[in-house]
């Protein structure tokens, strides 16, 4: 009888240390001054990369187009449009990448958000010419040619624009976010000049990509592209149109036709097939697959790797 009551006893301040310990917990960590990270909403794979190197730790960070899935063809859920509420910062390219971008903000219900549209800023060239194109396609397109985070230059007034909403959203964490976008913007100017180094002696300039994707890469390093299909992969290119790239793929004598990881190489293959070429992979960072991002790559390796592919085809 006594034993029992001593157990029960014993067994009652076991659950009174345990629940005042408990409740101790929450205030422990509300010293620790561990603010709320940022909730930061990205459109398609280049704006998460550069939101990852400037927030870091600091942000709680989603990539709205889910790997493997090619930005151009792209739109939101009712999921994602729900969960956006909360969201502190949502960051998009702009240009027309998001042609349902309108229609998102337009329909969250907050007074929080910061919305930033990276290109800002940026140095512009304008869309291809699409001649023998429908006017509604060309409706599709923007004025400038959206792909603005393949030269490295506008790659950090990308970055440079996500940072200054970080710290317009979270201020007391300003110095962090300076910090991690001086050490990117380090990275990205090395970047730059390794193209410069690499590509002065190229024999030849010209390239054929999958979809005009290249143009300020070309651009920044002296370049040519000329795409099978148009500033979206879906166009498909016509029989004149083919022969045309044909011929200038003979002309020039190239060995390599670019074709990309998130959309068929079927029309590069049939081109390569034509002229004698190989075909190999140039990525416009545009989305990485699912093993891309298992194997740690990201915006600056896959610029290395999309470098030696550009040595091996020009230098041969
Ligand atoms: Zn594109």
């Amino acid at each position: 009888m006594k034993q029992s009551k001593f157990k029960l006893w014993s067994i009652l301040l076991i659950l009174i240390l345990l629940f005042t310990g408990g409740c101790s917990k929450p205030v422990e960590e509300t010293q620790g001054n561990t603010e709320e990270k940022l909730l930061v909403y990205t459109s398609f794979y280049p704006m998460y990369d550069f939101a990852k190197n400037v927030g870091k730790d600091k942000i709680d960070l989603k990539l709205m187009i889910p790997p493997g899935v090619e930005a151009h063809d792209w739109e939101p859920t009712a999921k994602i449009m729900g969960e956006m509420e909360k969201a502190d910062v949502l960051i998009y390219n702009g240009l027309e990448m998001e042609p349902w971008i309108e229609k998102l903000t337009a329909s969250i219900q907050s007074d929080q958000l910061i919305i930033v549209e990276a290109s800002q800023g940026t140095d512009l060239i304008e869309g291809e010419a699409h001649e023998d194109e429908h006017e509604e396609e060309e409706e599709e397109h923007g004025e400038y040619d959206p792909h603005v985070w393949l030269n490295p230059m506008n790659a950090i007034k990308q970055a440079e624009n996500i940072k200054d909403a970080f710290i317009q959203a979270d201020e007391v964490n300003k110095d962090f976010y300076e910090a991690n976008f001086k050490e990117y913007m380090d990275r990205l100017n090395a970047l730059d000049e390794k193209y410069k180094q690499e590509l002065s002696n190229a024999k030849r300039k010209e390239i054929v990509v999958a979809h005009a994707a290249f143009g300020y890469l070309t651009n920044r390093y002296g370049l040519e592209q000329v795409a099978i299909t148009g500033l979206s992969p879906q166009e498909e290119p016509s029989a004149a149109k083919l022969a045309e790239l044909t011929e200038f793929a003979k002309e020039y004598n190239l060995k390599y036709i670019f074709f990309e990881t998130l959309t068929s190489p079927r029309l590069a293959q049939v081109l390569a097939n034509e002229v004698g070429a190989d075909i190999a992979v140039l990525n416009p960072l545009e989305g990485l697959t699912q093993e891309e991002i298992d194997a740690g790559k990201d915006y600056i390796t896959v610029m290395e790797e999309n470098l030696a592919a550009l040595k091996k085809a020009l230098g041969e």
